[in-house]
């Protein structure tokens, strides 16, 4: 369910689509994206600094990097140094509108955070390993007004959320017992402890806040 799962899991099937090819560049960050031509990305993957490319369809630009907005495979046009991901099509359809699921935060946005589907509650008989990136938009993380995502929801945490849109891949958390089960440090990565209804990394003491669920930190997702 990492981001590395999944690339690894690429790997085996990569297919490039380039014909010209050539990589000139002697930068580190150049040869990274070019290798990833073509290679199994899912939504916060990186695959390509800003220095070396511009931020292609289906990416995101984040502090000079260039992430993967969706599952697909990445390409990249060194006419016109940039990097883009195509989309997968031909992903089965497996979840059905007010399935539970657990996914991974794997990018966050002003409006809307990426999460990659680990698995869903109580659909282990249908196949979940071709899950389709997924979003929850800032109106569907909690009843109240969001003033900002990244109070809600930190990169890498852990989150349970309702399937309401099953051809977008749209999530809701609003309801109390959806939302973040597993929160990590912003700023050491570290797991983060409730005491006193308040979120405080177990490394380095830092207070955060998140939308949690009803039953974070008791083990019960
Ligand atoms: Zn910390």
């Amino acid at each position: 369910m990492s981001n590395s799962d999944a690339s690894n899991e690429g790997n085996g099937n990569d297919v490039s689509n380039e014909s010209s090819g050539h990589v000139s560049e002697q930068s580190s960050s150049s040869n990274v994206a070019s290798e990833r031509s073509g290679a199994f990305v899912i939504p916060g993957d990186f695959i390509g600094t800003t220095e070396e490319f511009r931020a292609g369809n289906s990416t995101y630009e984040k502090m000079g990097g260039i992430y993967a907005a969706t599952t697909g495979t990445t390409r990249v046009d060194q006419a016109h140094r940039s990097v883009s991901v195509f989309p997968r099509t031909d992903v089965p359809p497996f979840l059905r509108r007010g399935d539970v699921i657990v996914g991974q935060v794997t990018g966050l946005r002003e409006s809307l955070a990426m999460v990659a589907i680990a698995g869903a509650k109580g659909v282990a008989d249908r196949e979940i390993s071709n899950a389709a990136p997924a979003v929850v938009h800032v109106s569907n993380i909690k009843r109240a007004y969001v003033k900002d995502i990244t109070n809600e929801f930190g990169l890498f945490d852990i989150i349970k959320a309702k399937v309401i849109d099953i051809k977008n891949m749209r999530l809701d958390t609003s309801e109390s017992d959806m939302g973040v089960v597993k929160a990590f440090c912003s700023s050491c990565r570290a797991p983060m402890k409730l005491n006193d209804s308040k979120l405080k990394c177990s490394e380095c003491g830092k207070i955060e806040t998140r939308k949690l669920a009803s039953t974070y930190g008791t083990g019960i997702i």
